[in-house]
């Protein structure tokens, strides 16, 4: 194994697992005050929310897919998963291993994804290709990267037939059942048809016949279709490491109030990975790094433990856009759909302002 020792050291050596919504912005405001090492499996930050809307306009993407070293000037990246943790080192896939003082895990979900910045924006220009020259489009999976599709393709190509099955009772389980009937009825009335508790069997399409199989024994025929099956926590790996005591039974880790994972001073997790009882959202993923990333500024500077900033979860709001206008919106005690709540994502899908709070020029493509 290779062993990358940083050249700072001196207690300062912090490695961030992951560079996603929560570990790009963590690597982001450590940089100046520590040694970071980012490590990623792709060479990119992705703004996930935006993703849908790269695929019916796969231009988008330059504005979302950002070299990690874009933000990271004053730090390291690794191009390789992590694939072990010891109580001092992180191991990755092609072997080499890093010392750290503080370690953050930002693992989130796992996807398999393309490497490199450009592989990933030919791979949105092959999805709108596929698209484009399909008359009819099925969608699996009616949670939001479903629904979002769905309505981006609608309001795009709005000759196209869309089919959304879902396996569940509503759409949208993550939020209110008003919340799920507004997106349900706003996709009704741009002529989405919506399966619900149903499964599509997607091997049941013969050669050249496209028309698919459902589990009540319905049949749907699209020229293509996309796969938005919720992805598993990216943590089954970390079952066969030293912190594998520090999971919950649903793969999560568990935190302390300032995000230190049980039983450890020096490691800390944030985002969606954690065991926090609260929506799992992007904007929530980046206030767990601000409280992560304070923290570890404290506790390397010999600041006093009891001076520690805590996390607590504020209200749960989620907003899910459909198309370019509209959204359905749900805060504490109002749900409203319409293009008024659209006004809040759907134009620029937070784009703008999620660059920004990484030093990027909101509109400048990379
Ligand atoms: C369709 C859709 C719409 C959404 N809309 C919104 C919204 O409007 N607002 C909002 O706030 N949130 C939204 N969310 C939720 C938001 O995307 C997530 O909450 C957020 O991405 C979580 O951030 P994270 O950093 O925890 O994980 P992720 O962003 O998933 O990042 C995890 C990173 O870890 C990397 N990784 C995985 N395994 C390893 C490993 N072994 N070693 C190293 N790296 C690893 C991955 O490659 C990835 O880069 C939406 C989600 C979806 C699906």
């Amino acid at each position: 194994m290779e062993r990358k020792e940083s050249e700072s050291g001196n207690g300062r050596r912090v490695v961030v697992i992951g560079g996603g919504i929560a570990g790009s912005l963590a690597s982001k405001l450590l940089q100046f005050d520590s040694d970071v090492t980012l490590i990623d499996p792709k060479e990119y930050f992705e703004i996930t929310w935006a993703s849908l809307r790269s695929m019916v306009e796969p231009s988008f993407a330059e504005r979302t897919l950002i070299n990690h070293k874009k933000y990271l000037q004053n730090g390291r990246v690794v191009t390789s998963p992590a694939v072990n943790i010891t109580n001092t080192e992180v191991v990755t896939g092609d072997g080499a291993v890093f010392g750290y003082d503080y370690l953050v895990i930002a693992a989130g979900h796992t996807d398999v994804l393309p490497k490199t910045r450009q592989e990933k924006l030919s791979h949105y220009q092959a999805e709108y290709e596929k698209i484009k020259s399909s008359e009819s489009v099925m969608i699996v999976g009616g949670g939001p990267s479903g629904v979002e599709l769905a309505a981006e393709i609608a309001v795009d190509f709005p000759d196209k037939k869309v089919t959304l099955v879902h396996n569940g009772p509503r759409l949208l389980e993550f939020v209110g059942q008003k919340a799920a009937d507004k997106a349900f009825d706003w996709l009704k009335s741009k002529k989405v048809e919506i399966i619900l508790n149903q499964r599509v069997d997607l091997n049941s399409a013969t050669d050249g016949d496209k028309t698919y199989r459902t589990s009540e024994g319905e049949t749907i025929h699209a020229d293509c279709y996309f796969l938005c099956t919720g992805k598993p926590l990216a943590s089954e790996w970390i079952k066969g490491t030293g912190l594998r005591d520090s999971l919950d039974g649903k793969g999560r880790l568990i935190v302390d109030e300032h995000l230190r994972v049980k039983g450890r001073k020096n490691v800390f997790a944030v985002g969606d990975i954690t065991d926090i009882q609260e929506m799992k959202q992007g904007y929530i993923a980046e206030k767990h790094a601000s409280v992560a990333t304070r923290n570890i500024k404290l506790l390397m500077s010999g600041g006093n433990e009891r001076k520690l900033s805590s996390y607590k979860p504020g209200p749960d709001i989620a907003i899910v856009s459909l198309g370019r206008k509209d959204s359905v919106a749900q805060f504490p005690f109002l749900t409203v759909s319409g293009c008024v709540p659209g006004l809040i994502k759907s134009k620029d899908l937070f784009v703008g302002k999620t660059r920004k709070a990484r030093g990027l020029d909101p509109n400048l493509v990379d």
